[in-house]
């Protein structure tokens, strides 16, 4: 067997917010596409026309799980640029309107449009959450100016998994007339979404977080509202998004929002079930942990855990040991210490800042997998905190300061990142 292959085979993957596997299914419903009906579905013969037939029905599936009409279904590339062309949109219409909200803990296709969007002359509002992860109402409503243009608040938050209540921030700015772009990546086919009944003008998915592959999406764009093309140039998905159809993925993406609404009882139930288990295993069997964001509101295969006194990153290299792929659910890219910006939003303590790992479980999660993972963590956590500098730190703070500032972080911790990706 190669060593990519055994990889493979050995795998315990809980790292699904990241990405999830291509479903079987959904690989053999794309591979006609790939390998015979290669056509172009603008063509006008019928060698293409019979590839328009399969995107139209992709568009079908996919307007099927949002509750939508296909034609309010366009298809991207992916969330990030789903979120910026809705966003792009919102405000190409309202050229009179600078201000936006959104929130502190939106995923960086998000956050840092609106960060550009500042240099360009808007006035951006980044609403707080409490320690809960959740957001105060209150203070969006005392945000709203007769200037805002947009709101733009995720579903569910890609780290915690908490949840946002979409429908009442609707009902609190379509009372003023102001456009509502919801990044959902993280939430279809894991909550119920129907935009029949809901205040939402703009949705954003991605493929690649419901077993479709990589480098397709889909954005939701209610009938009415005007819409802007981010990219522009032919005249494909009826002028809103230029650029020969990606078929194959299209198609991938319908299939897998077919099957994403037949599995939806499944994620709510069994996923629901070992998340709960991994969870409660977690905490029963190591002190000084927690977990991070709401108990109850939050979608049914995350849990975000704070460990006490070791870096979440050590963690991730012990774990990857035993094969187990999970997250530090840490938004920095380089081996800087810079926790979070989700978890550092919420107020949490230095300590479990730095300490904190996502399991995101799927529907292909076994119960042997969780397991195996109650089995590991124990012991591994027990050996870091063994030679963690900091532990038992009155002020844990000062403790984690004092251990980078005079570089005591134990190989495992410091150099974890850079070693975690030298080793693959
Ligand atoms: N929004 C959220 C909440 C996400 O979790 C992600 C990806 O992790 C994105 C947007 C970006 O999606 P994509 O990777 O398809 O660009």
């Amino acid at each position: 067997m190669t060593n990519d292959k055994r990889l493979m085979t050995n795998t315990i993957y809980l790292d699904n917010n990241a990405t999830t596997r291509v479903a079987p299914e959904v690989l053999e419903a794309m591979s006609p596409l790939l390998r015979d009906y290669y056509g172009n579905p603008s063509s006008m013969y019928s060698f293409g026309g019979q590839v328009a037939r399969y995107v139209k029905t992709a568009r079908e599936q996919v307007a099927d799980l949002l509750g939508a009409d296909p034609t309010e279904i366009i298809f991207t590339s992916c969330g990030s640029e789903g979120d910026n062309a809705a966003i792009r949109a919102a405000l190409a219409s309202q050229p009179n309107k600078r201000h936006i909200i959104t929130t502190q803990v939106e995923h960086p296709a998000v956050l840092n449009l609106c960060k550009r969007l500042e240099k360009e002359g808007y006035r951006v509002t980044y609403l707080s959450v409490n320690g809960k992860g959740q957001l105060d109402l209150n203070e969006l409503k005392a945000s709203l100016s007769d200037d805002t243009a947009l709101i733009s608040v995720m579903v569910a938050n890609n780290e915690t998994g908490n949840l946002f209540p979409i429908e009442r921030i609707g009902q609190i700015v379509k009372k003023r007339g102001i456009l509502f772009h919801v990044d959902a990546v993280q939430a279809v086919g894991k909550v119920p979404l129907n935009m029949r009944e809901s205040p939402v003008d703009f949705l954003v998915l991605s493929g690649h977080k419901l077993h479709a592959p990589k480098g397709i999406g889909a954005l939701y764009v209610r009938k009415g509202v005007r819409f802007r093309p981010l990219i522009v140039g032919g005249h494909q998905e009826r002028g809103r998004r230029a650029g020969t159809e990606n078929v194959p993925s299209i198609v991938a993406l319908g299939k897998a929002a077919e099957l994403a609404k037949r599995h939806f009882g499944e994620e709510n139930t069994r996923v629901r079930t070992l998340r709960d288990r991994l969870e409660q295993g977690l905490l029963s069997t190591i002190p000084h942990c927690q977990v991070n964001g709401h108990p109850a509101l939050r979608l049914p295969n995350t849990t975000n855990i704070g460990f006490k006194y070791i870096e979440g990153e050590a963690i991730l290299l012990s774990l990857d040991r035993y094969g187990i792929c999970a997250s530090s659910g840490s938004a920095c890219t380089s081996d800087s210490l810079e926790p979070s910006h989700v978890l550092q939003a919420m107020g949490l303590p230095y300590s479990i800042l730095h300490g904190s790992i996502r399991f995101s479980l799927s529907r292909y999660t076994t119960e042997a997998e969780v397991e195996r993972v109650l089995e590991v963590m124990p012991p591994i956590v027990e050996k870091l905190r063994a030679i963690s500098p900091f532990k038992g730190e009155e002020d844990e703070t000062q403790g984690w300061l004092k251990a980078v500032s005079s570089q005591q972080l134990p190989v495992t911790q410091g150099e974890s990142k850079k070693q975690l990706v030298a080793e693959r």
